[in-house]
């Protein structure tokens, strides 16, 4: 019998890991799909891991690994992958924000034929305006650089066995998830779906944290903020020549001396966009680096129910 794998992250979630362990299982016994829970306890500080370890002694179709610290929920969703036998595979968050019924909508599509199943917003739920505000530039941008419409993406979908070998197979240490797994291709389809909202807990999302996660994620997709520098770059050199022009018209009209603000507000432009360019450049040689340095994405330091056979 076909194997459905469900992933779920966990990052401080005491209170919803029986929760959506219990609705998901029932869930799934109902629609009578063979299925595995996999909680994935990303370095929570509450009781999340003692509370896995009680679903994985009630349960022997949840299994639980767990990380030595916090290594963010990309981390988590690759190790929920590298670790799960289904012959497909299906994430979910554990706040319950991404309806469980959907994932029986998801396998059919998936024994359908269908490789890649994605989970797509239909709104995005109660958010802050700044948050709101951000999330739109982000996938703006990414949307164009990946040439998908990313602007209701979120990472609740299901992949076939084949795409999950492709991604654990890739090297890449620095990766958008949501981004990669429109990029391998497959055959794929959408099944929509409504936010719900946060049952239990806060989101884990600080303004600063999506900032810093919307900026390493547009570097790990593209090289183009690099290539800004040049366009840049170029277009001050057009300046610098017209402007160059103009000044020695002047000085052989003998009306130089002016013009110290334009020089003063060149010096100034050049300055701060060439520090720019080296933040951007810099940027990427540190996450280069990261790369090089070849370190794992997540350190397990415990697996619970391993031995789940058929
Ligand atoms: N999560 C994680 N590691 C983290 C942050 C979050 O595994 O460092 C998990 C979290 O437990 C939840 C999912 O990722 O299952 C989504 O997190 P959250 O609800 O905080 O994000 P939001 O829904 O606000 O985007
Ligand atoms: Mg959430």
């Amino acid at each position: 019998m076909k194997r459905l794998s469900v992933i779920v992250p966990v990052y401080n979630e005491e209170k919803m890991v029986p929760r959506t362990s219990a609705v998901i299982s029932k869930i799934l016994e109902k629609a009578k799909i063979d299925y595995e829970i996999l909680f994935v306890n990303d370095g929570s500080k509450d009781m999340s891991w003692p509370a896995i370890a009680k679903e994985c002694e009630n349960n022997p179709k949840v299994r639980g690994i767990c990380f030595s610290r916090n290594f963010g929920k990309e981390a988590a969703m690759f190790a929920g992958l590298e670790c799960v036998r289904g012959e497909c595979a299906v994430i979910i968050d554990c706040d319950l924000q991404h309806p469980p019924e959907k994932i029986v909508e998801m396998y059919r599509l998936w024994e359908a034929g269908y490789e890649v199943v994605e989970g797509v917003k239909s709104d995005r739920g109660k958010e802050s305006l700044f948050h709101r505000i951000l999330a739109k530039l982000f996938y703006k941008i990414i949307s164009r650089i990946t040439k998908i419409d990313m602007e209701n993406a979120s990472d609740f979908k299901l992949m076939d066995r084949k795409v999950i070998d492709v991604l654990n197979a890739m090297p890449e240490r620095n990766v958008f998830f949501r981004a990669l797994s429109s990029w391998v291709g497959f055959k794929s389809t959408q099944v929509s779906f409504k936010v719900h909202e946060r049952e239990e807990g806060v989101s884990k999302w600080s303004a600063w944290a999506l900032i810093k996660y919307a900026f390493s994620n547009i570097v790990s997709f593209t090289a183009a903020p690099m290539q800004i520098v040049t366009v840049m770059g170029t277009g001050f050199f057009f300046m610098a020549v017209i402007l160059g022009i103009q000044s020695l018209v002047y000085k052989f009209m003998g009306r130089a001396l002016e013009g110290f603000t334009t020089v003063i507000m060149i010096e100034l432009l050049l300055g701060s966009i060439m520090m720019i360019s080296m933040g951007i450049i810099g940027f990427y040689i540190s996450k280069m680096y990261e790369e090089l340095k070849g370190r794992p994405r997540y350190i397990i330091v415990q697996k619970l129910n391993e031995q789940c056979e058929e």
